[in-house]
């Protein structure tokens, strides 16, 4: 058995950001993450403006140190959109898109977090959760308790299954769950030299494909919600086969689900608080999950810090933030989703052009942070300095 003040399970962005801030203040903290790092994890790695900020004020990992560990390795200051196969946009970015390694990017955090105390606990699987007691089972046994949970533990998190309210939401949950697949194609076998980012639309329905670049191969990967569309790997191969790739089936893509749209809007109870993908918290227009990982990270640890062993204010405060700084963004982004989506199935993809000559730079800005999805109002983050 293990007593600590706050129990982190996942050591994903979210719960290494809010074990380094916990640790930091002096609480004493435990992390399990069922894998041992470095490990992989299936992700286009894009670092938008507010991530970059986020991962230098609050871990103080900026642009140097993680080009120098290799966490970022490409850099993009430009953007292409195609419709249905043809460009319909281009566009200038107010700050160049990063593109990162996971698994670099996730071991340098989770350095960072055991640098300032946090005990970390490696090929520890959670099985079980007592949100009101603070305890968490593992697989090997080993039980940890704590004041807090926070359950960091991504899309298929333990500690949300345990959540008394989940019950009432796992439909909901379910089916704005996106399968998401995504390869990595050496860059000789792609038809053309890819340097800066490519949206595709109007091929997956409710969803979108990319590809993303990088030194030596190219991110090709689509999204989108199930009930919109067919057999994902047959999309995935044409999508691949139409851009140029000879041999699609010689391709084998990873899959993994995104949270589009299934965000918790109240993510504790008990001792319990949820962050990133275990309480659905990724923007659900293009997908982002990195930055709203690491903030609600950081935002439950600041709740726990500054409100002593009291959970009920810890979760109040916890909630202030969310509805403050977080779940506009969500809803707003959500919004959009919806707009440009019902209209690009109604209505093809020609008038795309139009509205990106009139709203690229602000969608631009609204993408990196710099303005709210909130009807794309200047945004003032509390916690990027
Ligand atoms: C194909 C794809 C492409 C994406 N591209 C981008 C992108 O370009 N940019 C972007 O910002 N976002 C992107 N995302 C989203 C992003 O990857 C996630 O939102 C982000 O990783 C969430 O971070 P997290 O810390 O919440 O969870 P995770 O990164 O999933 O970390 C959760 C951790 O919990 C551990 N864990 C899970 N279960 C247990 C358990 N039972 N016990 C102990 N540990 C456990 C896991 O091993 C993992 O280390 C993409 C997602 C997908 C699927």
């Amino acid at each position: 058995m293990g007593e600590f003040d706050v129990v982190i399970i996942g050591a994903g962005p979210a719960g290494s950001v809010a074990a380094h801030v916990l640790a930091g203040s002096g609480r004493r903290v435990a992390v399990a993450d069922r894998a041992v790092f470095p490990r992989s994890k299936l992700c286009g790695g894009l670092l938008t403006w507010k991530s970059v900020r986020l991962l230098e004020t609050t871990c103080g990992l900026d642009l140097e140190r993680l080009r120098a560990e290799k966490a970022v390795h490409h850099q993009s200051s430009a953007y292409f959109v195609y419709g249905s196969g043809s460009l319909v946009a281009r566009g200038q970015l107010p700050f160049p898109f990063h593109f990162s390694d996971r698994s670099i990017l996730d071991r340098c955090l989770l350095d960072v977090a055991r640098q300032s105390g946090a005990q970390v606990f490696e090929g520890c699987r959670a099985v079980d959760c007592e949100p009101n007691a603070g305890t968490v089972i593992c697989a090997d046994g080993t039980v940890l308790r704590g004041k807090f949970i926070i359950g960091a533990d991504g899309v298929n998190s333990v500690v949300r299954r345990h959540m008394p309210f989940f019950g009432h939401m796992r439909g909901m949950w379910r089916s704005y769950l996106a399968p998401a697949m995504e390869a990595r194609i050496p860059a000789d076998r792609f038809p053309r030299r890819v340097i800066d980012p490519e949206l595709h639309v109007g091929r997956i329905r409710d969803g979108y494909g990319w590809v993303f670049p990088g030194n030596d191969h190219v991110l090709a990967g689509i999204c989108g919600l199930r009930r919109s569309n067919g057999n994902f790997t047959s999309l995935f191969r044409d999508f691949i086969r139409d851009l140029g790739v000879a041999d699609p089936e010689s391709v084998h893509p990873g899959a993994y689900p995104l949270p589009y749209g299934n965000y918790c809007m109240n993510p504790c109870h008990g001792r319990a608080m949820l962050a990133g993908d275990a309480g659905g918290f990724v923007e659900p227009f293009l997908g982002e999950g990195i930055f709203f990982a690491m903030a609600t990270g950081y935002c439950a640890a600041r709740a726990i810090a500054d409100n002593g062993d009291d959970p009920v204010q810890a979760a109040a405060a916890y909630q202030d933030m969310l509805n403050r700084q977080i779940l506009p963004e969500i809803r707003g982004s959500d919004r959009l989703r919806c707009f440009l989506f019902h209209s690009i199935a109604a209505m093809g993809t020609g008038w795309l052009s139009l509205f990106m000559r009139i709203f690229g730079s602000r969608l631009a800005q609204t993408v990196h942070g710099m303005r709210s999805y909130a009807w794309t109002r200047a945004k003032q983050w509390d916690f990027l300095g």
